[in-house]
């Protein structure tokens, strides 16, 4: 695939990367996934032009997909990165992430821990300050997905460690980020499709997407008279490891971007730009948006 600057047409992008019917345990990785239909964070496309230059940005789940896509892209652009991954099973995909990162000749901080621990998500931030001499960029990435077809089988665990890891991380993490941002940063929660157009398989994850989503306008209104501004990104069916590890059934993964205008998946790296472009000094107007990556669906 040619850089983000080339022109080309978006429904023939990416033919290749049809998924077939798979699935990854736990977290899922994008090592496993590499081994299938390997998903592109744009590792040998994306090209960056100074818009981050001397940021310093904490990006949770950032080992993998949308997170690794973005983390690249801040480096590419001038920024040093923080990333927030589980310990576990995700050091390989971080210490890849972070390869590239210090390739782009930025420091990379590795923050392992898990983000439903208040503590923890207290701490990646301290961290993150100290690692990368301070904070001006968030980006409330990590997330959970698990599909479950009837509202009776969602047990009380599922909905509660799913609303800890996309809302109340999110809300942790941008608590302990606040007082340490100084004017002009910025923050950008990922959000989805879902918080619009709520799939019935994703009903309490869904939830939790329009919930990260409210935040980021309601904080947006509260933070803007401190420099601050706080926006969303929605993604549609975007390729990464949540989706097969959980996130979809495994018969829905072929043909789950068909739904979109454009007929196919998306990929991380057709995500990475719209982050760039709120985290950085261009939208310096736009407060309170949420920018749709989605292929074009309906959305409000
Ligand atoms: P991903 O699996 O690559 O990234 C999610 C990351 O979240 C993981 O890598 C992991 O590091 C992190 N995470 C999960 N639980 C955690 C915990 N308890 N503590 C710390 N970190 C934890 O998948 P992705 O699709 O790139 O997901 C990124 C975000 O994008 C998520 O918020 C997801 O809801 C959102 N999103 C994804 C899609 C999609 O189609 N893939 C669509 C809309 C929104
Ligand atoms: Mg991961």
């Amino acid at each position: 695939m040619a850089d983000q600057y080339v022109m080309q047409d978006p429904t023939s992008m990416y033919a290749d990367k049809v998924p077939d019917e798979q699935y990854l345990d736990g977290p899922g990785t994008d090592r496993e996934m590499a081994q299938n239909v390997p998903a592109d964070h744009g590792e040998e496309t994306y090209r960056g032009s100074g818009r981050l230059e001397g940021r310093k940005a904490l990006v949770t789940g950032g080992d993998s997909g949308i997170g690794a896509a973005v983390a690249i892209a801040f480096a590419r652009e001038g920024a040093d990165v923080a990333i927030v991954y589980l310990p576990e099973e995700e050091e390989e995909d971080a210490a890849r992430v972070l390869g590239l990162v210090r390739e782009a000749g930025r420091t990379g901080v590795a923050l392992p821990g898990d983000l439903t621990d208040a503590e923890f998500a207290r701490e990646a931030v301290a961290r993150a300050v100290e690692g990368l001499g301070g904070l001006d960029i968030v980006v409330n990435n990590a997330g959970k997905q698990q599909h479950v077809e009837d509202v009776v089988d969602i047990s009380d665990e599922e909905f509660d460690q799913t609303f800890k890891t996309n809302a109340y991380a999110t809300f942790w993490v941008t608590k302990a980020a606040v007082p340490h941002l100084p004017p002009g940063s910025t923050i950008i929660n990922t959000t989805s499709i879902q918080a619009y157009a709520p799939s019935p398989h994703l009903v309490h994850y869904a939830a939790t997407k329009a919930t990260v989503n409210n935040l980021a306008k309601g904080l947006a209104a509260q933070l803007a008279p401190k420099g601050i501004r706080v926006n969303a990104v929605a993604p549609g069916p975007i390729w990464t490891p949540l989706q097969p590890a959980g996130g979809q059934p495994p018969s829905a993964l072929p043909s789950a971007g068909e739904q979109t205008y454009l007929g196919r998946w998306g990929q991380p790296a057709e995500l990475a730009p719209a982050y760039v472009f709120l985290a950085s000094g261009e939208s310096s107007y736009v407060v309170g948006e949420t920018l749709h990556v989605d292929g074009g669906m309906p959305t409000p």
